[in-house]
């Protein structure tokens, strides 16, 4: 199936406790667009980079089959930057700078091309740009995921609201569904985001897993227990990645099938935060992914023993 892919392509720098980089390639899109290479897709991004932008990052993505035909490069104009600092637990971080250059004044257009696409995934940007983008489709995809992060909601709570109601997954993490839900509870927060519009929600929590909530039913994958986390950036760009990488190559969008798309996001995740940004996505092969995929079956895979008396 065909999969279009909505973010950031940018420059990131790091810090964590176990050291720190200058800029490096980082951005959403690229992450999501990295994570869904390794299923069987019409792959197609759309975003926008400076002519500061390295050609070899651009040229690995075309030798992965992403289709590069939507992103613009903006002639003596500089790419997105990003800077994060993580704290010592790595759950938390503080942004130190975010200079939007190029994405300041992104018009997301889509190429003829693309027109028709089966599944659509809104990585983390303005909320203005994600529903314009479903807006200038000329089919509705047979699936829409976003997400999105605390940043919107502090200043565009009413464009981003409008948004959330034209999706039917939304990705977002423990404290970002408290803050838009104002419930502290995550299975009151689903109830109350899922009444915004999106009939699926991904709750992500970290090293603690990951929650998918639909209708009456919850469905709880776990994160791998990973001796290091090295650089956190990026997880849960992975992890939606290759949440809709199976399932547009699948192309079964039941609640069924979303169990098993989580748990390959979940096991893309794992690899990611093994290395400073992109490092490892880039170097891990299918088969790499499938030893880690029966990493997470046998994790939580046990036999009850009925005892009678
Ligand atoms: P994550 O760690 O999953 O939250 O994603 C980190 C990536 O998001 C980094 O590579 C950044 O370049 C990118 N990013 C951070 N802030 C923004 C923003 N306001 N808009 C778009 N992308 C962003």
């Amino acid at each position: 199936m065909s999969l279009l892919t909505v973010g950031s392509v940018a420059f990131d720098a790091i810090e964590t406790p176990f050291g720190k980089t200058d800029k490096i390639i980082g951005g959403a899109g690229t992450y999501i667009a990295l994570a869904a290479s390794f299923y069987n897709n019409e792959q197609n991004i759309v975003s926008v980079v400076g002519e500061d932008f390295p050609q070899e990052m651009l040229d690995q993505l075309a030798q992965r089959n992403v289709n590069l035909d939507g992103l613009q490069i903006k002639k003596g104009e500089k790419t997105f930057f990003w800077s994060g600092k993580y704290h010592n637990d790595m759950n938390s971080r503080d942004t130190l700078v975010t200079e939007l250059n190029v994405l300041e004044h992104f018009d997301p257009i889509i190429p003829e091309n693309y027109q028709g696409v089966d599944y659509l995934m809104l990585g983390n940007l303005s909320p203005q740009v994600q529903s314009q983008v479903i807006e200038r489709l000329t089919e509705r995809p047979k699936l829409i995921a976003m997400d999105t992060m605390n940043f919107w909601m502090d200043i565009a709570m009413d464009d981003l609201k409008k948004t959330i109601g034209m999706v039917d997954v939304l990705i977002i993490n423990d404290e970002e569904a408290r803050q838009l839900s104002g419930e502290y509870s995550l299975v009151k927060a689903s109830k109350v985001i899922r009444a915004m519009g999106p009939k699926f929600l991904i709750i992500k929590k970290g090293e603690h897993g990951a929650l998918l909530f639909h209708g009456d039913s919850v469905f709880f994958a776990p994160a791998l227990p990973l001796e290091e986390v090295f650089d956190p950036t990026g997880a849960g760009d992975t992890f939606a990645g290759g949440f809709m990488g199976y399932l547009a190559s699948t192309d079964d969008i039941s609640f069924e099938n979303m169990k098993r798309a989580i748990i390959n996001g979940s096991a893309l995740a794992s690899f990611c935060v093994e290395k400073f940004g992109t490092e490892r996505l880039t170097t891990i092969s299918r088969e790499d992914l499938d030893a880690r995929i029966e990493e997470f079956v046998a994790l939580t895979n046990f036999e009850m023993v009925h005892v009678i008396g």
